[in-house]
């Protein structure tokens, strides 16, 4: 292929990602199903993914895909390098990793009788941080008790009466006290027979409504348990990994560093609200296109997802997602992962994008976790020369092609199931735990976040 050709062809792939990409956004913004944070291979690397993982977890301070926080971590000859970044441009964001990091070898260090000391002024910095995040959750936890008590109408049953009182209990710790708060909400994640209680009312409700995705009470109670819970079980984590002997070599000879960010390719000027061809062309069955065609009409009339798309394609503002921006500072320039373990830590599982970007390229990552929702504002690392026939433009054009080939097959999958709106699946890394998060629930409003 010459150069020419090659950066044409290029061009038009481009074009039918984001055309497929907003497709799919605008039909439900996911596929089915959440590949779950790599594990269970051996204790060791397990623990230094999740390790990493929590670390990134804490530099995440917000809802949201701007502080999507990554971090790879190097072994290079003489220590090891934490390299982090985030979705958008952060300077605060490798000291307050140091910080973590100096925080944890000092309670390693710490005589017996001061490690509690240490780890209470840990967690009191690393939740005054996220407090923000904390007060919302907390607020949408009242909320939804609030409703759920609403539900449990006279008279109760023994059972409503027991899950009445508990769940009144929840909202006694002080709301701005973030300790003590995430601290009572984990102690009461662990009681077993109240989450049963409350999974068996949420089903209960879900039946009588008998509407997919339909927003339950029960369910969000139980989600946001997970989410405020979540963050003093990582901390725990955190604190009891400086143990394990691998992370306190890391711990003890370890420096941060920042990743420059990578500036997104320029944005690209399609015309999308015409008839989504490209998508259209890339389906070589003529009764296939078709029937896609005829039933992208139908779904428009239905509930103008082209006005939707030409809505999403109004905020586009592409950019290299954080995990990307990892893996290409690792693969460039030749960098060794620690425990040779090709793993990205995130603070949220990763988008759909960034998952096929992980599974298509040459280096072979460990691929991450994954909620496989879309986000339109995804963008390709940039390749130094993209019109000529350079290696790396070679390279990135095979990824890509692979990428459409999923994204316009899942589109084309969606149209011909005539899918209607998902339920919801929540983005975070934190539910109760990934047996307990596989409820589907709908997405609270302004609930988002793509890494
Ligand atoms: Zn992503």
């Amino acid at each position: 292929m010459s150069s020419q050709s090659g950066a044409d062809h290029y061009k038009s792939l481009v074009e039918q990602f984001y055309e497929a990409l907003l497709l799919l956004k605008a039909l439900s913004g996911l596929r089915d199903g959440h590949d779950g944070f790599p594990g269970r291979q051996n204790l060791r690397k397990e623990r230094l993914r999740s390790f990493l993982r929590g670390l990134a977890y804490f530099c995440d301070f917000k809802k949201g895909g701007d502080t999507y926080t990554g971090i790879g971590l190097e072994e290079a000859e003489t220590e090891y390098i934490f390299w982090v970044t985030s979705n958008k441009h952060r300077p605060e964001l490798a000291a307050h990793l140091s910080d973590m990091l100096d925080r944890l070898k000092k309670l390693k260090d710490a005589p017996e009788d001061m490690k509690g000391r240490h780890r209470r002024s840990l967690q009191a910095m690393c939740f005054s941080k996220s407090g923000k995040r904390i007060g919302m959750y907390q607020t949408h936890l009242t909320k939804s008790i609030t409703d759920a008590q609403n539900l449990l109408t006279e008279p109760k049953t023994k059972h409503d009466r027991e899950l009445s009182l508990w769940m009144s209990g929840l909202l006694e710790a002080d709301p701005k006290n973030y300790v003590e708060l995430c601290d009572s909400i984990f102690t009461a994640s662990k009681e077993n027979h109240m989450l049963r209680l409350l999974r068996s009312r949420a089903k209960f409700e879900r039946s009588l409504e008998n509407i997919r995705g339909k927003r339950n009470a029960f369910d969000e109670v139980k989600h946001y348990i997970g989410r405020l819970a979540s963050h003093t079980r990582t901390l725990n984590q955190l604190c009891d990994y400086v143990d394990d002997p691998l992370i306190e070599e890391i711990i003890r000879a370890q420096r941060v560093r920042q990743i420059d960010p990578l500036e997104q390719t320029s944005e690209s000027t399609l015309d999308i609200q015409a008839t989504l061809n490209g998508l259209l062309v890339g389906i070589k069955d003529g009764a296939e296109r078709r029937e896609v065609q005829s039933r992208l009409d139908d779904l428009n009339r239905q509930c103008e997802i082209f006005k939707d798309i030409s809505n999403q394609y109004s905020y586009f503002k592409p950019r290299v997602h954080a995990e990307v921006q990892i893996l290409e500072h690792f693969y460039r320039n030749n960098l060794r992962f620690a425990n040779d373990d090709k793993f990205v830590g995130g603070s949220k599982p990763s988008c759909e994008c960034c998952y096929l970007y992980f599974k298509y390229h040459p280096a072979r990552m460990v691929l991450p976790e994954s909620s496989h929702k879309v986000f339109i504002n995804w963008s390709l690392p940039p390749v130094a020369e993209p019109q000529s026939g350079e290696a790396d433009f070679t390279q990135q054009r095979k990824i890509l092609s692979k990428m459409v080939n999923v994204l316009i097959y899942n589109a084309v999958s969606e149209i011909l199931d005539c899918r209607t709106a998902p339920c919801w699946r929540p983005d975070s890394l934190t539910d109760l735990s990934s047996s307990i998060a596989s409820f589907r629930l709908l997405e609270p409003d302004g609930v988002t976040g793509p890494s």
